[in-house]
């Protein structure tokens, strides 16, 4: 079969038939299907799209182009949940999602991502942490999971191969925001991953692969179907990125604001609301709590009582990672050598930030990618950020820049001010929970 007949026959809109689609991810994961073809192949679908039953077979496709982990063996004592985001901006979740649930008596076994675009990955976010071995063998990773109830690992190389490929692919060819390849790319990771249920945060905003409302809902819908029709339960929230979800938008910066949540020293409200709506879902989904309000209160206790945090530094020490990481903090992770306010040039209300903008000055402060083979600087970012509807003053902070150079500092800053708009009167404020697509 001719890769080039198969990629002609998506560019004319043509339904692929389940050989083509197998074709093609099978050339995917051997390494057959070149950069170009594969370029192709995303483009033709990003602009012809696929219909359900050919993006339900590219994810089983691409799920099994590599290992499939099985969890039977290990007669663990609780459900295996997980939850997966389409990418934002300050979307550190899963850092405290993944110790809470594990701390009501779930499993995890969390593949995490890598910074897509102006979007940042747990992964990256977790490489801040010194030793922390974030691609550990397979044997280890089940052990940290028995042993810690999660641990929070990148895909490795024999983990849906076909995606991992495709998705740096995407990253570059403009090829991200395509409903069956994003559907594709998440569900194969998660069915790989062996999974009993899964909770997708589907972002919505100025900060989301999906800005619109409709397409958020598409997404929902779209991943909710297709992992049903995989036998895999799925809930799916739509969730607001309008503004950065964290104060904090950058690595190390995010990394901290997890800690301080963990810890309880400071947590930010959306996030805590958020926190709060996608791990309830999970215990519902898990059977672990009977209804909302018993779901909910179980995940405040795992998080308030400190056993979430306990949780998650057993991992970090598991997994290679400092063991006082929660009580020093500064001991461990990088500092960037400027850290400035970024001073508002106004008085009034912030009505809208243009969170992509926010993103992409992190990426431009060397806190993301420019090509997949750049070395990302963990120690850069924005801190203590103001939220949308905020009254600020002229001269107060709009947040705290964290750069290597001043001149990186400045471009930061000139970023951040344009990102944020001001009128005089606040907006009417959006929950940062929008609505629930799907049932288990
Ligand atoms: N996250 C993924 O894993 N894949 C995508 O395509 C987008 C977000």
């Amino acid at each position: 079969m001719l890769a080039q007949e198969i990629i002609r026959r998506k560019r004319d809109g043509d339904r692929l038939e389940p050989a083509e689609i197998a074709a093609i991810a099978g050339g995917l994961a051997d390494g057959s299907l070149s950069e170009g073809q594969a370029a192709a192949f995303a483009m033709a679908v990003f602009f012809k799209g696929l219909d359900k039953a050919e993006c339900a077979l590219l994810t089983l496709a691409m799920a099994r182009s590599g290992r499939v982990l099985d969890w039977s063996g290990e007669a663990l004592a609780g459900p295996i949940l997980d939850k997966h985001s389409t990418g934002g901006v300050g979307d550190n979740v899963s850092l405290m999602l993944a110790p809470a649930i594990a701390a009501c008596g779930a499993y995890v076994p969390m593949i995490s991502g890598r910074g897509l675009g102006h979007t940042g990955g747990t992964l990256d976010k977790l490489d801040s942490i010194p030793g922390y071995a974030s691609q550990p063998d397979e044997a280890n990773f089940r052990r940290v999971v028995r042993t810690c109830g999660c641990a929070i690992i990148g895909q490795t190389a024999d983990l849906a191969p076909a995606d991992r490929r495709l998705y740096a692919i995407r990253d570059v060819t403009a090829t991200v925001e395509s409903i069956p390849l994003i559907t594709a790319s998440i569900l194969s990771k998660k069915l790989a991953a062996g999974l009993g249920g899964l909770v997708m945060d589907v972002k919505t905003g100025s900060g989301a692969f999906m800005p619109t409302l409709a397409g958020a809902r598409a997404l929902a819908a779209s991943i909710a179907g297709v992992a049903g029709q995989a036998g895999l339960p799925t809930r799916a929230l739509i969730t607001d990125m309008n503004q950065p979800l964290a104060s904090a938008a950058g690595n190390a910066v995010e990394m901290r604001n997890a800690l301080d949540y963990l810890t309880g020293k400071h947590r930010d409200l959306r996030l805590h609301d958020v926190v709060l709506a996608l791990g309830a879902q999970m215990l519902l989904l898990g059977g672990l709590a009977r209804d909302m309000a018993a779901a909910r209160a179980r995940l405040a206790r795992a998080l308030d009582s400190g056993a979430a945090a306990e949780h998650f530094a057993r991992m970090v020490a598991e997994l290679g990672g400092p063991r006082d990481l929660l009580e020093h903090p500064d001991q461990h992770l990088a500092q960037a050598p400027i850290v400035m306010p970024v001073l508002a040039e106004a008085d009034g209300f912030i009505t809208s930030i243009d969170t992509r903008a926010i993103g992409i000055a992190v990426v431009a402060l060397g806190g993301g990618r420019r090509r997949a083979s750049d070395t990302i600087d963990p120690s850069v970012g924005f801190s203590a950020l103001v939220g949308l509807g905020a009254p600020v003053r002229r001269g107060a902070p709009l947040g705290f820049v964290h750069a290597r150079s001043l001149a990186q500092a400045e471009a930061a800053t000139a970023d951040l001010r344009q990102a944020c708009m001001f009128g005089p009167v606040a907006p009417v404020a959006t929950p940062p929970v929008i609505e629930i697509v799907g049932a288990a």
